[in-house]
């Protein structure tokens, strides 16, 4: 059997923003190819931390290692390309159609227009979008569906690491279990580690392999997908 590689380290990370204390001795190691969801409340750090996993935020300490190589903030632009990053806050380029916004990397990278075409259709359906909209502004779309157009683009350039805060916030139950189903055979066939934000436990337990839970700045618990299947019905039933 393979043995499982560390694709994150987070090692006693505390960080504050004034005086508030947001994170305080984080230790995790997260698997390569995994998907681990981060869990808690509104206001409990998860956000923060991804932005740490990023090179956003700097910690006030501990440090980060990413496939095992300390982040360097002086050269965040091969960081970039490994890690896709869905924000919250979709942004979208206003200016340009939804082909475009996904596929911008693509053409900076030049690729082909054949290849470009084929991996965005492919991410389309994924995220179950009809084609015919690729030729949409964002404006002319609604917030799940800007987000969806996000998570393509966050996937475009197929990164070793994706990592997605609420990504599916704004979308119907149906959509969701869709888009749920297709982001797993997906990572079948383009395994990649995921770091997936979510208040939603059922969506935890659906999607990840491990999960942590953040709660007074700490990790309350961790474990795997049967561990957080216990853990929910030990506190909501
Ligand atoms: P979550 O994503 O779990 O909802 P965040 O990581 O966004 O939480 O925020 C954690 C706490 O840190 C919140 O209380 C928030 O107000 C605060 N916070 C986040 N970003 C900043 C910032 N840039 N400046 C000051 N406070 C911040
Ligand atoms: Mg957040």
């Amino acid at each position: 059997m393979e043995k499982t590689k560390t694709a994150i380290s987070l090692f006693e990370i505390t960080h504050r923003f004034a005086e508030q204390l947001v994170l305080s001795g984080i230790t995790a190691f997260l698997e390569k190819d995994q998907i681990t969801a981060i869990l808690g409340k509104s206001g409990s750090g998860k956000s923060t931390l991804l932005h740490i996993i990023n090179g956003l935020v700097q910690p006030d300490h501990g440090s980060i290692r990413i496939f095992e190589q300390p982040i360097d903030y002086r050269k965040m632009d091969s960081l970039r390309l490994q890690i896709g990053y869905v924000v919250q806050q979709v942004g979208l380029f206003p200016h340009m159609n939804v082909q475009q916004n996904i596929s911008l990397l693509g053409k900076i990278r030049h690729q082909s227009t054949e290849a470009i075409h084929a991996r965005v259709t492919q991410l389309l359906k994924m995220v179950q979008l009809p084609l015919p909209y690729l030729n949409k502004y964002p404006h002319e779309l609604s917030g799940g569906e800007q987000q969806r157009v996000g998570i393509c683009r966050a996937m475009f350039l197929n990164p070793p690491i994706l990592l997605m805060d609420e990504p599916f916030g704004s979308l119907d139950y149906e959509t969701k279990r869709h888009i749920y189903k297709n982001l797993l055979t997906i990572q079948k066939t383009e395994p990649r580690t995921i770091i997936i934000v979510t208040h939603d436990w059922d969506e935890a337990i659906t999607l990840s392999d491990r999960f942590l839970w953040i709660e007074g700045a700490k990790i309350k618990d961790r474990g795997n997908k049967t561990d957080l299947e216990k853990l929910k019905k030990a506190i909501f039933s």
